[in-house]
């Protein structure tokens, strides 16, 4: 755990986030800038900075329970019709929180193309009735 990172910080409990899923090793919870409805992120408990760094081989073993589980609320609760799994390395690839993570995006069918990368604001506003149809 690392004491200034948010990610552990929500992890442990010390900060609020809107969780939709949690276990022993891993944690889903909704980001706050949402690129679509129900855009989720999901992260080991471990804290490695990205995919290059030491023990992120044990963070990706530890995290695909969790992967597999948001990934069937998301379709199931909110009639995703697919999802999008994205993930940055480094401030160069975007990467802004430096605690592994993965970004898991419903998308209906027809979609409109992942070229910007701005909050959907309807999403954004709806985001505790997100939360609620995830939870319920
Ligand atoms: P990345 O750019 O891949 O590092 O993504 C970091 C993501 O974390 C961004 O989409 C942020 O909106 C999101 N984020 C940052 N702080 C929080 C927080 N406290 N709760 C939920 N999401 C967050
Ligand atoms: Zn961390």
């Amino acid at each position: 755990m690392s004491d200034h990172c948010i990610f552990c910080a929500i992890a442990s409990g010390r900060a609020p986030a809107r969780f939709i899923y949690i276990d022993d090793n891993a944690c889903a919870f909704l980001d706050i800038n949402p690129l679509r409805t129900g855009h989720t992120l999901v992260v080991p408990r471990r804290h490695v900075r990205d995919l290059a760094d030491q023990g992120a081989a044990e963070a990706l073993a530890e995290v695909g329970l969790a992967l597999q589980h948001t990934a069937r609320l998301l379709r199931a609760r909110l009639d995703a019709d697919g999802i999008s799994v994205l993930q940055a390395n480094g401030a160069a690839a975007g990467q802004t929180v430096f605690h592994l993570h993965f970004h898991l995006l419903p998308r209906p069918a027809g979609d409109r193309q992942l070229t910007d990368w701005t909050e959907d604001r309807q999403a954004r506003k709806t985001l505790d009735e997100t939360h609620q149809a995830l939870t319920s």
